[in-house]
């Protein structure tokens, strides 16, 4: 199947193309169309899969048909994911000059600041830096997020962002926002994380 069986409009299947993406991987088949669908996903996949495009690719294709500053939120573990999970979206949001911002510890917050004052569509940040921007930066407010993304949920909460995640949680908004949850392994953690923010979720492993 290609990525237009799945459903992805053309421009987004070139710009896959150009970044020498010629077929969907197995994460990308299984998500794509539920994703289209807009149903929130709960992803088993581990980094090299094509994860971080089986949920770039359809957070963009509505991002397309309705442009929005702070559309999408994907929250890593470290800053090396973040900086390549933006890069991706940069890539293949080319077409529409898709603007990020990184948000992410041990840097200065007001580069970021600056970042932010410029209505970027997509925020990729440590979950920590984010709340520090929520609670500071004046101006900054996700109360129209439409995507949330938790990627490599399972590091997330190694390394003790649930407190921190559950406070950024309470201030998203539930209605009309779509999660993707990807991990590489499912816990009980995991599993109440699931459930404190994910509406009917559909499970995909590869
Ligand atoms: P990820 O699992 O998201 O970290 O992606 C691993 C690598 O696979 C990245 O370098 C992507 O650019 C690349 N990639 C993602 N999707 C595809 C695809 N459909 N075909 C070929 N490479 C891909």
């Amino acid at each position: 199947k290609s990525f237009s069986d799945l459903g992805v409009i053309d421009s987004l299947s070139e710009a896959c193309a150009n970044m020498g993406y010629k077929l969907p991987t197995p994460i990308q088949a299984e998500s794509i169309p539920l994703a289209l669908q807009g149903r929130d996903i709960i992803g088993l996949a581990e980094t090299g899969s094509g994860k971080t495009a089986a949920f770039a690719i359809p957070i963009l294709q509505a991002l397309m048909e309705k442009p929005q500053p702070f559309f999408g939120l994907v929250l890593a573990p470290t800053r090396e994911l973040a900086y390549q999970i933006s890069q991706q979206f940069e890539a293949l949001g080319s077409l529409i000059n898709v603007r990020c911002a990184v948000l992410v510890g041990g840097m200065d917050m007001v580069p970021q600041a600056i970042a932010l004052g410029k209505r970027p569509h997509i925020v990729v940040a440590s979950p920590g830096r984010v709340l520090d921007h929520l609670e500071n930066t004046k101006g900054f407010s996700l109360r129209n997020l439409k995507y949330l993304v938790m990627d490599e949920a399972d590091r997330l909460l190694d390394l003790d962002f649930g407190p921190v995640l559950d406070k950024i949680l309470k201030v998203l908004p539930r209605e009309g926002r779509h999660t993707y949850l990807f991990s590489a392994t499912m816990s009980s953690k995991v599993e109440s994380l699931q459930r404190a923010s994910l509406h009917n979720p559909v499970r995909v492993s590869i």
